[in-house]
């Protein structure tokens, strides 16, 4: 009797269960209540811990129902053949056609493109909220979704239906989309015209409908157009688009597209600095590295590939057009052929010898790529080992940065987690990383990250910057050893040398009502940027200064303070300021007195791209009491407005005509929520992180209070947050 009658669950064991064929096949099993078994000759444990619902042995499973082997399995491997005495053995694709084919199945086929298309279609079903089985083709990037699933009874089925060894020809789904059928898998398809009416064929198979941009003879039953596109990529989105639209009736948004989280080793970018991107993708057919060269900029952009040719007989059939295509990259390293069980007849050599700007993969130097005078890119392509080759690169190229900075004494860290340095309580890594002792050090550090071509950010407190939870290949700098947080008074003869020079300043500052007027003299302290505010203010009540009380309750550190002109409501702390120290990004010092201080509400045009490194404030002669109870009576008034729990204050900047808050409460905003990012119901420009909270919720958060507050007041909201290496205006 067949076992696959759907009436009890079996015992599955897969061979070749690491790959990317077998692993969503894993899943989806399991999900559907099967055991799985399984054995792969060439997986990493970290690879096996992330596919722990396959129970890993390489011995078969006592009570087997069935063995699965992906079409890698050699033939005569010994598991296999100890599997054929005991149980029948299937290729996956056989058996995923008679698993599947009294499910609602919606197949993604064609020579380019597919794993893409269908990760798009997942990606609209979980935006929707709408239960879909399915068999993805390739992993989604910071695993945002699982690589399976067949949790749902009478749901769609979607799956990436793979033509190379022709099990394509057991499926008769009720909906294919077919995207491209430019010859491939010469092995398998002679010929150009085997290849394609394998793919007419399919059209006639399919029961309700093909979404393809080809048209079929014979006329399949039903056919939708997919729109014409300008690129792969975009082909691949209107083809998720259209069969979304078709299995759902719904239609998809551009947040939908813009809020995609990628997959790996399509486009995949594994670094990105200022001058330098390295990239992975799975191209190994001359029409995809086309494609690819298209989204790389080649010809108008200097990139280098290093590529993995897959297979000998693709090789040999399209050597012409592969040459074609790598002569148009800067340089070419050419890795060893990706022979997939092949006999090599054709290999690396034959595409070296034609190459004229070739050279072999043991030519490609990590320390010749540590730092680049012009933007460069260096993709690896291929679809056999070339990605765990490129991560591991990848690692090896920032050992050589850390050696880099190391020769010149500095230690700078990575893989840095900034999740909790950002006071909402989000946020992904910094690829490196570094806490100057002193000024000198600072300048050091600057230097190098000019040379290598990283960007440079530096994080205060945290209390106002928004980051993103994925990695940021920069350096971030902390101002936190205790040279950065020294506060001290100002000696008697620097105090008469500020007033001698800036006699108007004091003038301002009497009429400017800063502080409270029954203070007496001008204090003035210098205050390095990594001090705290809070401590700051301690500091000054315990000395008896007065006229900070604009500081109260403000978390960060004076360098951010700066930057943001932080304060209470159009006053702000460069109000106090007498005289501030900063560097700029080639590492020059530079001074700027108080009359020569750009500021406005919430920023500081003098600063927008300095380092602050220590400040002048200008305070008054008080008493401890009296200090204490300016604070207190601030204090009071913000327990009794603002929220407390994960935020970065408030988040909008007041619009000229009226307070941020006031517009967002009166939109009927207060308590929206999306995921756990929350306006809060006490103060609505206060926006929380109740737990969980992602970076991408808040970004639907903010889109969806600007909107709706444009719609209800015409005015636009602009977030006074900062983003860490991005800016509000490619997100929004
Ligand atoms: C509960 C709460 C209440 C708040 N209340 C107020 C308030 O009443 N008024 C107000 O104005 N703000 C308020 N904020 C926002 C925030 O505290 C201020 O903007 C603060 O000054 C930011 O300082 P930071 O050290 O945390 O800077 P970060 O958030 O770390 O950085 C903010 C910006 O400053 C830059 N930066 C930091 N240090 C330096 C430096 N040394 N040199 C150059 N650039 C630097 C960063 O690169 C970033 O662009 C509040 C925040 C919270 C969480």
């Amino acid at each position: 009797m067949d076992p696959i009658d759907g009436s009890k669950p079996l015992c599955f064991y897969l061979l070749g269960a690491g790959g990317m064929g077998m692993a969503p096949f894993a899943r989806y099993i399991s999900d559907q209540g099967h055991r799985v078994y399984g054995w792969d000759d060439f997986i990493s444990e970290e690879r096996k811990q992330r596919l722990s619902f396959i129970h890993w042995q390489n011995t078969i499973p006592p009570h087997c129902d069935l063995c699965v082997c992906s079409s890698a399995i050699d033939p005569k491997h010994p598991l296999r053949m100890a599997a054929q005495r005991v149980c029948p053995v299937y290729l996956r694709g056989m058996l995923i056609a008679k698993l599947l084919h009294s499910q609602r199945l919606c197949v993604v086929s064609g020579s380019h493109g597919k794993s893409t298309t269908v990760a798009y279609l997942i990606h609209f079903f979980h935006r929707s909220h709408l239960p879909l089985n399915y068999l993805s083709g390739a992993e989604f990037q910071s695993d945002a979704y699982a690589v399976g699933c067949g949790k749902y009874k009478d749901a769609w089925t979607v799956l990436e239906l793979d033509e190379s060894d022709g099990t394509i020809e057991a499926f008769s789904p009720a909906v294919s989309v077919i995207l491209n059928t430019d010859w491939d898998h010469p092995r398998h398809y002679p010929t150009k015209e085997s290849y394609q009416k394998m793919f007419a064929a399919l059209a006639v198979r399919t029961q309700e409908c093909v979404i393809s941009k080809e048209v079929f003879q014979p006329s399949p039953m039903k056919q939708l157009a997919i729109p014409a596109a300008k690129t792969l990529l975009e082909e691949n989105i209107s083809a998720a688009s259209a069969a979304f639209h078709y299995l759902t009736g719904k239609t998809v948004t551009a947040n939908d597209v813009q809020s995609f989280p990628g997959v790996k080793r399509r486009q995949e970018v594994l670094l990105q600095t200022q001058r330098f991107k390295v990239v992975s993708d799975y191209a190994h057919h001359p029409s995809e590295l086309q494609a690819l060269w298209q989204y790389l900029g080649v010809g108008k952009n200097n990139v280098s590939v290093v590529f993995e040719p897959h297979r000998a007989s693709r090789l040999k059939c399209f050597l012409h057009e592969f040459v074609r295509a790598l002569k148009r990259c800067s340089q070419v390293y050419v890795h060893p052929l990706y022979e997939a069980f092949e006999a090599a007849d054709c290999n690396e050599k034959s595409l070296l010898a034609a190459l004229p700007n070739g050279r072999p993969f043991g030519q490609l130097n990590v320390s010749d790529w540590v730092s680049q005078e012009q933007p460069c890119t260096l993709a690896f392509v291929g679809a056999g080992k070339i990605d765990a080759y490129a991560r591991r690169w990848v690692e090896q190229w920032i050992h050589a940065v850390v050696s880099f900075f190391s020769s010149r004494g500095l230690a700078v860290k990575t893989h840095v987690s900034l999740q909790n340095v950002s006071m909402m309580g989000i946020g992904g890594s910094a690829l490196f990383a570094y806490e100057p002792k002193e000024v000198r050090d600072l300048q050091k550090v600057l230097k190098g990250c000019l040379q290598v071509g990283l960007e440079v950010y530096v994080l205060g407190k945290g209390s106002n910057v928004l980051i993103p939870e994925t990695r940021w290949d920069g350096m971030v700098i902390f101002l936190r050893q205790p040279f950065w947080t020294q506060c001290e008074f100002l000696r008697e003869e620097e105090v008469e040398k500020i007033e001698k020079n800036d006699n108007d300043a004091i003038d301002t500052f009497e009429t400017e009502g800063i502080g409270d007027p029954q203070f007496g003299l001008p204090r003035y302290v210098r205050v390095g940027a990594g001090m705290l505010l809070p401590a700051f203010l301690d500091r000054m009540e315990a000395e008896g200064v007065g006229g900070f009380s604009l500081l109260e309750g403000i978390p960060g550190t004076l360098g951010g303070a700066l930057v943001m002109n932080a304060g209470m409501g159009t006053n702000g702390i460069c109000d106090c300021v007498q005289q501030v120290t900063w560097m700029d990004r080639e590492g020059n010092l530079h001074e700027v007195s108080r009359k020569n201080l750009q500021y406005g509400y919430r920023s500081c045009e003098t600063l927008r791209d300095g380092i602050v490194l220590s400040a002048v404030l200008r305070g008054r002669n008080a008493t401890t009491d009296r200090v204490q109870q300016e604070r207190m009576e601030v204090r009071e008034k913000r327990e009794h407005t603002q929220p407390k729990g994960k935020s970065l204050g408030c988040f909008f900047k007041n619009p000229e005509t009226c307070s941020a808050g006031k517009c967002i409460e009166e939109s009927g905003l207060k308590g929206a929520r999306v995921g756990d990012a929350l306006i809060s119901p006490q103060h609505a420009n206060f926006l929380m992180n109740m737990g969980a909270a992602r970076f991408a919720d808040v970004v639907q958060l903010v889109q969806q209070v600007r909107s709706t507050v444009h719609e209800k007041t015409g005015i636009w909201l602009e977030p006074e947050v900062r983003v860490l290496g991005r800016s509000w205006e490619d997100i929004l």
